[in-house]
């Protein structure tokens, strides 16, 4: 938002909005990106500097008011990936974050596709998410959910609400109501998700593809009335199966997974995934170690799965835990063997 202001003082002096880009972006505020177009080039030019990269940071409702700087942006500054927040998907949600509708997210990703493809790069968005934000419900997540498996991201990365000093959020948090509006005690009830169960289940939603997540999301949906939801067709959000846990797992030839092996079927089947999903994997495996051993923990699950010759599907529901083979007991040798102990046999 460099430069970008308000065009005038005067009005800037005796305007009592609460935010220049919310509820839509303001007629009074400039949204001229000449001036960063201008500093990005010059940068480039600087000797010595060989390449600016721009990770996140991106307001894209802004930005795309000039295709020319996402144009700048896209060609010369993002380095395979770019991230952004759109932080839900749905518009009562958003509301409660001051955050733009999801149109505008479509609107930067068709340009952020075209320009890169213009520059024949390969480069992807990863959108981030947030669990449990005040004003969420158990449908807000679900819609969240079905939203990313449209799109088929799966999400190592997610960040669950913590109420933070001097944010109008927290003031939702602890008051229960809307401070957007005028507050009374007749105004707008904000359903606050506070109970630890209540959170992990947000943030299941949204790593709807983690295994581990899957019994407390069947649970969800039932109570919800959307078993609808539960199968393994493409309209479905998680499956009726359950992997075997890999400290359960035990191959046809006897041996038993969940140690080395199993990390390494982990880390085979996170090398296997899409685009996206890469995307959402690399920028969790440097940020989030313990999504990055989630997402390890469930790929060498269903890999222990798959070796052991079935592949699950809701026809054919599995068991939670596949039955160790009985122990073979050895035959006690009814005969001496009329050796002497320690002697060599050929
Ligand atoms: S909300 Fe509009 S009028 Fe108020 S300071 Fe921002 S741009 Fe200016």
């Amino acid at each position: 938002m460099y430069r970008l202001a308000c065009k005038s003082e005067q009005i800037e002096k005796s305007c009592r909005k609460l935010s220049c880009v919310f509820p839509g972006i303001c007629e009074n505020l400039n949204t001229d990106h000449s001036h960063l177009i201008q500093l990005y080039r010059k940068a480039r030019a600087i000797p010595g500097i060989k390449r600016i990269q721009i990770g996140s940071g991106l307001r894209y409702d802004l930005a795309v008011k000039s295709p020319e700087y996402v144009k700048e942006l896209v060609q010369h500054h993002v380095g395979g990936y770019l991230k952004i927040a759109p932080e839900h998907s749905e518009e009562n949600v958003l509301n409660k974050m001051m955050k733009p509708a999801m149109t505008a997210y479509d609107e930067f990703k068709a340009m952020f596709e075209q320009f890169s493809r213009e520059a024949g790069k390969e480069q992807y968005l990863i959108p981030y998410f947030i669990a449990a934000h005040p004003g969420t419900t158990d449908e807000d997540m679900l819609n969240l959910a079905l939203w990313l498996k449209r799109y088929d991201f799966k999400l190592d990365q997610v960040q669950t609400f913590t109420p933070t000093p001097m944010a109008m959020a927290t003031a939702m948090y602890h008051s229960g109501k809307n401070p957007l509006r005028k507050v009374t005690h007749d105004s707008e009830e904000v359903p606050v998700p506070k109970a630890g169960s209540v959170r992990r289940l947000h943030k299941a939603f949204i790593r709807y593809h983690d295994p581990n997540n899957w019994p407390m999301l069947r649970e969800a949906l039932k109570r919800m009335g959307r078993e609808d939801l539960i199968g393994s067709g493409k309209k479905h959000l998680i499956p009726a199966w359950q992997p075997i846990a890999p400290r359960d797992a035990v191959l046809v030839n006897g041996s038993r997974r969940g140690g080395a092996d199993s990390a390494a079927a982990g880390r085979a089947g996170a090398g296997r995934q899409g685009a996206g999903r890469q995307g959402a994997g690399r920028a969790g495996a440097g940020n989030n170690s313990a999504g990055k051993s989630a997402a390890g923990r469930s790929s060498s699950a269903n890999a222990a799965f798959t070796r052991g010759g079935k592949t699950g599907s809701s026809s054919s529901p599995q068991p939670a835990v596949r039955p160790a083979r009985p122990a073979h007991p050895r035959p006690a040798s009814s005969k001496p063997s009329g050796k002497k102990p320690g002697r060599p046999q050929r």
